[in-house]
């Protein structure tokens, strides 16, 4: 028998697990784990360097990087934020650096040394931790002296425990069992990806990053009989917008300005099947309009040069060069010679330029799944069930998932330290 058993071993499990022996050292505690290994995501984390969490220490901002989140967040983040993460780790001797994107990771730029700190945090405090031992069922018991609680089977045991806690991720067969327990559970879908996309303009020229704006359309949109495709996308506002660095890259396109719109269209995105049009203005200070100022001013200043080797604006070289060629302009057409239609398609292509998305590909770094737990169906004071009293959440089993920067494990540390403490409150 445990007094609290928390399920998954995984980074919101060790957090809470360690903070809750931290705060009642008596405790028995146990860990169930399905693999043979622990702390597999912290492991992989941020490329091998666990990108711990974000320099960002204000609640209110901390919680606009949370697409699914957002709103619930914020009381949360005013009881344990990240630099409470970051004090957690220095009390430890480990310093976290900054990145200068806002990135915060261990300084010896390896996620074992967060491994280690976790594994020694749990001998020290005396949590057991039990792998080989996939959860394939819960139930709520009475125990003694009246008490409610617990009992979990595995595929090689059965315990008892007053508290569980539910740290499993995105495992389906939890969700399945969190359902059968009368939970809403929200579907899984991917978030935090890249764009598939083969088109000329984007081809060959794979590593090419330059901050853009970055709108999403209908597929649909597009496909309409009018003769002029762009009066038709005009017609229709985006249905989602962002900005950012933009990255080329040999499938596609990647880069912060992506993985924004990957992470908070993440559902809209799944269901026009990965396959949609996007609007790329490579120029996000320029309008179309602007533009073609500016190039009748070029015109004349340039006027004997080739338009392929004067870049007029400040785009990467060999991004101008795709877009200039795919403007039907030659590579020994000089300024002067250009028709006002050929630059009219040069401005298009670099402020309004239209490409075909068709599918996704994983984003190495960091990949989260969106849904999880209805949030209407927790307590974020406590983070315990709101049906099922003594069962507890922590980390991405819940429907919170943030887009890229540290932010995902923050989630998992904050759920992680509130649990712990509404739990040893409760002894
Ligand atoms: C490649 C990659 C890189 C990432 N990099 C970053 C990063 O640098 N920064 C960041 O903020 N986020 C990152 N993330 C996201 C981050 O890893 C997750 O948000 C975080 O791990 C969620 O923690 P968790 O404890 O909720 O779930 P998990 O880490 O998934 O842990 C859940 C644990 O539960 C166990 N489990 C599942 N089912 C059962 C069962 N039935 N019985 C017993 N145990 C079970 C699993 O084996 C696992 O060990 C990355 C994700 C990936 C995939």
């Amino acid at each position: 028998m445990f007094d609290v058993i928390v399920i998954g071993g995984g980074a919101a499990g060790f957090y809470t697990a360690i903070h809750i022996a931290e705060a009642k050292p008596h405790l028995k505690i146990a860990i169930l784990e399905r693999g043979k290994d622990v702390l597999g995501k912290v492991k992989v984390s941020g490329g091998g360097r666990c990108n711990v969490t974000h320099a960002e220490f204000d609640p209110r901002e901390l919680t606009k990087n949370y697409p699914r989140g957002e709103k619930e967040l914020l009381g949360p983040f005013h009881t344990y934020c990240s630099g409470d993460t970051v004090g957690f780790f220095e009390e430890r001797g480990i310093t976290l650096k900054i990145e200068s994107d806002g990135r915060m990771f261990p300084e010896s730029d390896s996620s074992q040394t967060i491994i280690d700190c976790f594994l020694g945090e749990a001998d020290r405090l005396g949590i057991k931790i039990l792998k080989h031992s996939a959860v394939t069922e819960i139930e709520s018991i009475s125990l003694e002296a009246n008490k409610e609680g617990w009992k979990i089977t595995t595929i090689k045991h059965v315990y008892e425990c007053e508290k569980v806690v539910v740290a499993t991720g995105s495992s389906p067969k939890i969700w399945k069992l969190l359902e059968k327990l009368g939970h809403s559970m929200v579907s899984a879908v991917p978030s935090l990806f890249t764009f598939n996309c083969k088109d000329e303009r984007i081809s060959g020229i794979p590593g090419v990053s330059t901050v853009a704006q970055v709108e999403v359309f209908e597929k649909q949109v597009y496909q309409s009989k009018v003769t002029t495709k762009l009066k038709s996308v005009n017609s229709k506002s985006a249905l989602l917008t962002s900005d950012g660095p933009l990255l080329v890259t040999h499938w596609g396109l990647s880069g912060p300005a992506i993985l924004k719109l990957s992470a908070w269209g993440a559902r809209l995105l799944s269901d026009m099947n990965y396959r949609f049009k996007i609007r790329v203005n490579w120029l996000p200070e320029y309008s179309f309009e602007g533009l073609m100022g500016l190039f009748s001013e070029i015109k004349e200043i340039e006027a004997k040069k080739t338009v392929l080797r004067t870049k007029a604006v400040e785009v990467p070289r060999r991004l101008w060069i795709n877009l200039v060629k795919a403007s039907t302009i030659s590579e020994t057409h000089k300024w002067a010679e250009v028709t006002k239609v050929q630059l009219e398609k040069l401005a298009r292509q670099l402020t309004e330029c239209e490409l075909k998305i068709d599918g996704k590909s994983t984003f190495k770094e960091e990949f989260v799944t969106a849904g999880g737990i209805d949030l209407k169906e927790i307590n974020f004071k406590t983070y315990e069930s709101k049906k099922l009293p003594g069962m507890y959440f922590a980390g991405e089993v819940i429907d919170v998932d943030a887009i890229t920067g540290g932010f995902n494990f923050q989630n998992a540390w904050t759920g992680g330290y509130i649990v712990a403490q509404a739990i040893a409150n409760s002894f």
